[in-house]
C-alpha cells in the first residue's frame, strides 16, 4: 500500500457546474475543440469561464508526442493537422465573449515546424474576429528552433508564455523530452525577436524541489528576460502520474511571490491553485503598464 499525503483544507473546493457551464461544454463538442480547463479538470473553471471571461484552448489535437510525467494529456500518434481549427476556435471565443484567451498546444515533434504555422494562423483568426480580446500563446518548445518561434511572434500575440514547469535538477525526471536550457532559450529568443511582447513562464511546485532551487530558477528566468512568472501547487492527475512530495502552504507561496517580485519580475501570481492561465487577464495589463 503506497502512502499519499492528505489533501490540505485550502485545496478542497467545490466544482460548480451550472447551466451556462453546461452550454459552453456543449459548444466545445460541437466545434470539436479541446480546453485545458476541462481536460485538466481545473478547479478554477467556473471563475474563469463565467466571471473572468477567460479560457485555455489546446490546439493541434488532443494527443501529444511527448509524455511528461505530471501531465494528463494522452500520448501517441498525433492527429491530422486541421486547418479549419483556427476559425472554429475564433468563433468560439466570440460566442463565449472572452476578454482573454490562452492558446496552448500539444507538442508536435512529428512536424518540422512543431505546429507553428497553424498556431500563428489561430492567433490571426482570433484577432480578426475578436479585436478586443487579448491573446496569450503557450506553445511547446517547437524543437527550440528560432524560425518556429518567429512564426508565432510574427502573429503578434499579447503575451508569449512558455513553461519551465520544474527546477533544473528535476527536469529529466518530470519532462523527459524537454530540456531546461532549451526552454530558457525559447523565452530568450522570443524576447529578442520582439521586446514589446511580454514573456511569461510557469512553475509547479510540490515535486521535491527546495526553496534554494526555486530561487535559482527565478534567476535563470530573469536572465532570459522573462517578465511574468506564475507558481502553483502540483496536483497528481491520476495515480500513475508523479506523486506529490509536498503541499506548499499559502504562506510559503506568498513568500515566494515576494522573492520573485524582488528579482524584478513585473508580475507574479503564486498560490496553491494558481495555474499558468490563472488571472492571466490581469497579467497582460500589469506587464503592459510597466
Ligand atoms: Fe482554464 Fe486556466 Fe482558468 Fe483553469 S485557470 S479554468 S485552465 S483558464
Ligand atoms: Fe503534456 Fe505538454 Fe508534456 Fe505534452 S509536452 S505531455 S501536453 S506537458
Amino acid at each position: 500500500q503506497e502512502e499519499y499525503l492528505r489533501k490540505p483544507e485550502w485545496l478542497k473546493i467545490k466544482l460548480n457546474t451550472n447551466e451556462s457551464y453546461k452550454g459552453l461544454k456543449k459548444l466545445m463538442r460541437e466545434k470539436r475543440l479541446h480546453t485545458v480547463c476541462e481536460e485538466a479538470k481545473c478547479p478554477n473553471i467556473h471563475e474563469c469561464w463565467a466571471e473572468r471571461k477567460t479560457a485555455t484552448f489546446m490546439i493541434l489535437g488532443d494527443v501529444c508526442t511527448r509524455a511528461c510525467r505530471f501531465c494528463a494529456v494522452k500520448t501517441g500518434l498525433p492527429n491530422e493537422l486541421d486547418w479549419e481549427e483556427p476559425e472554429r476556435l475564433a468563433e468560439s471565443v466570440q460566442v463565449m465573449g472572452l476578454k482573454h484567451v490562452v492558446i496552448t498546444a500539444v507538442a508536435r515533434d512529428d512536424l518540422r515546424d512543431g505546429g507553428a504555422a497553424v498556431f500563428a494562423e489561430t492567433v490571426r483568426q482570433v484577432r480578426k474576429m475578436n479585436p478586443g480580446t487579448s491573446i496569450e500563446v503557450l506553445p511547446s518548445d517547437m524543437g527550440g528552433k528560432e524560425e518556429n518561434v518567429k512564426t508565432l511572434i510574427d502573429a503578434k500575440p499579447d503575451i508569449f508564455n512558455h513553461n519551465i514547469e520544474t527546477i533544473r535538477r528535476l527536469t529529466p525526471r518530470v519532462r523527459a523530452r524537454a530540456k531546461y536550457d532549451r526552454t530558457l532559450n525559447v523565452l530568450r529568443i522570443s524576447k529578442q525577436l520582439n521586446p514589446s511582447i511580454p514573456t511569461k513562464s510557469s512553475l509547479m511546485i510540490g515535486l521535491g524541489e527546495t526553496k534554494e532551487e526555486i530561487i535559482e530558477l527565478m534567476d535563470d528566468l530573469r536572465d532570459a528576460d522573462v517578465d511574468i512568472m506564475t507558481i502553483g501547487q502540483y496536483l497528481q492527475p491520476t495515480k500513475s502520474h508523479l506523486k506529490i512530495k509536498k503541499y506548499w502552504s499559502p504562506e510559503e507561496f506568498a513568500e515566494l511571490k515576494e522573492i520573485a517580485l524582488s528579482k524584478g519580475f513585473k508580475h507574479c501570481e503564486a498560490g496553491p491553485l494558481v495555474r499558468s492561465s490563472y488571472h492571466a487577464d490581469e497579467q497582460v495589463n500589469a506587464a503592459k503598464a510597466n
